[in-house]
């Protein structure tokens, strides 16, 4: 097909319009900003999360007018696979097959492993990696049937490295590389690449309430936490944006993208290169 002027143009400038997006876990924080990002290259896009309802339906409304995407939200818990597939289905139904699924959905419990909630290490290995097998192997066959899928997995220097006190969350993200590679090795002759970012430190709500919950253990001040806990494994010293995890998410998700696969990708100010 030979496109015209006009349409090239087009799709230079949102090159990934009448792509068909999921992003879970995009009611806030990173998933937020990634699906900002991907509706900004032309996506439509599955808003997925919990959240105040008229809040959600402000996201989603403000994403479809401000970018002329369509975007739609599924409500699915994500530590119930079926409830995995059933966003899967939704999202067919109401924009069509999948080419993108970030699986971004995450939460965190600190402490130490005697102490650390049998509940709490379920839940995390439920929504930060279970999550991720359920959703691919909900969405994969179509993206190889179609020849062309993006899995972008957001794990975490957490997935590199290992910090005391997060024994869930290090082990869930960890396997979330493991997953990738694997899913990269089975993919990569079908048009479907499946990579992972590894942040560092975000500003977002995640991070938010680590921040109140380490000072009021260690009985120290929020800007104590930022400083003196937080950023002294980041050697930039800075936190990691939204806007640049979504940036690098659509980069993936672009035909620019299609080498890169079964990737590890540190977004971390450094504190990786250790
Ligand atoms: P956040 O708390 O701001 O957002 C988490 C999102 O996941 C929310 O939309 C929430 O509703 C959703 N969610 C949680 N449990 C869910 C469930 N059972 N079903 C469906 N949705 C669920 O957190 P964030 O900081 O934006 O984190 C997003 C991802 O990035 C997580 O996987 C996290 O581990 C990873 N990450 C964050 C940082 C950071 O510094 N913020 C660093 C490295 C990795």
């Amino acid at each position: 097909m030979t496109l015209t002027a006009d349409q090239t143009a087009a799709v230079l400038q949102r090159p990934l319009a009448g792509r068909v997006a999921i992003v879970t876990g995009s009611t806030s924080g990173i998933g937020l900003g990634i699906a900002e990002s991907l509706a900004g290259q032309g996506a439509d896009i599955i808003l997925n999360g919990f959240g105040d309802p008229a809040e959600i339906e402000r996201t989603r409304d403000t994403l479809a007018s401000l970018h002329g995407v369509q975007v739609a939200y599924s409500p699915a818990d994500l530590s119930m696979p079926e409830k995995i597939a059933e966003m899967a289905a939704f999202a067919r139904d109401v924009l069509g097959p999948i080419d993108i699924l970030v699986n971004n959905a995450g939460i965190q419990h600190v402490a130490p492993i005697a102490e650390f909630p049998t509940a709490k290490w379920d839940a995390i290995l439920a929504v930060n990696l279970s999550s991720a097998f359920h959703a691919i192997k909900a969405v994969l066959p179509e993206m190889v049937e179609r020849g062309y899928g993006r899995i972008v997995n957001i794990a975490s220097a957490h997935g590199l490295v290992a910090s005391p006190f997060k024994s869930a969350y290090v082990a869930a993200k960890h396997g979330v590389l493991g997953l990738t590679k694997t899913i990269a090795l089975e993919t990569a002759r079908q048009g479907v690449t499946c990579n992972a970012i590894c942040p560092g430190y975000v500003w977002t709500p995640l991070v938010e309430k680590q921040i109140a919950d380490q000072a009021k253990a260690h009985n120290l001040t929020a800007e104590q936490v930022i400083t003196d806990v937080l950023l002294t494994a980041q050697p930039n010293r800075k936190f990691a944006t939204v806007e640049e995890i979504g940036a690098l998410t659509a980069f993936l998700c672009s035909e620019h993208g299609a080498s890169i696969t079964g990737a590890a990708l540190p977004v971390d100010g450094g504190w990786t290169a250790h």
